[in-house]
């Protein structure tokens, strides 16, 4: 197990490094952030945005919570969306699951308790609603990484009906939603879904109350 205070060690080694190769890096980085990317992601301490897609700091405005979950009553996430969207005005918010999810296996299980299993009633509203689909696949690992995707699918969804979002829609402020999945036993990134002001009108996506 790595100790913490290697964590530290590692630290200053990558502070000299960055100045070593880019000098101007750090007095760079005070002045501000300008990221193209909101992230939203899952928790999971095998997944890891920057550097699975060499982001390098700066690049990318970043959630992360189990199951990569967008819930109009998180006000944590909410704000982020908010200040990503009107602030930084970032041109993409990317939703990336990633296979073998254990908050998608304890969704599909059902069988966990407390802050977690009241955090999970939506990837558990997803299982339900494609529960025929799920039962067809013949072993667990395909009915968990189905579900991943599906979820992904719906949180996307969720995305777009957000107020921040329909308002940058509804102004023609150029903002795109991508939904990914992160492959683990591969390091690979397969696409699913993609929103943008166009395919949100057509597909009618209506704010959450109202779905
Ligand atoms: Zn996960």
């Amino acid at each position: 197990m790595r100790q913490y205070k290697q964590l530290l060690l590692a630290n200053k080694a990558w502070a000299s490094e960055m100045v070593e190769e880019h000098p101007e890096f750090f007095s760079r980085q005070v002045v501000g952030q300008k990221p193209d990317f909101l992230w939203i992601g899952c928790s999971d301490s095998r997944v890891s945005p920057e550097q699975m897609t060499m982001t390098q700091p700066g690049g990318m405005f970043m959630h992360r919570n189990i199951a990569n979950l967008v819930d109009e009553n998180d006000l944590n996430l909410m704000s982020v969306i908010q200040y990503a969207v009107t602030v930084l005005r970032v041109s993409h918010i990317i939703v990336c699951g990633h296979y073998g999810c254990g908050g998608v296996t304890a969704a599909l299980n059902g069988g966990t308790e407390g802050p977690v299993h009241e955090w999970l009633a939506s990837p558990r509203a997803t299982r339900d609603r494609h529960s025929g689909e799920i039962a067809c696949l013949d072993d667990q690992t395909s009915k968990i990484n189905r579900l991943v995707e599906l979820n992904v699918i719906d949180q996307l969804e969720r995305l777009a009906r957000t107020e921040t979002v329909r308002d940058a829609f509804a102004t023609g402020q150029p903002l795109t939603l991508h939904g990914w999945v992160y492959d683990l036993s591969d390091g690979l990134i397969r696409t699913l879904a993609e929103i943008d002001a166009k395919t949100a009108s057509k597909t009618g996506l209506q704010p959450l109350e109202a779905a």
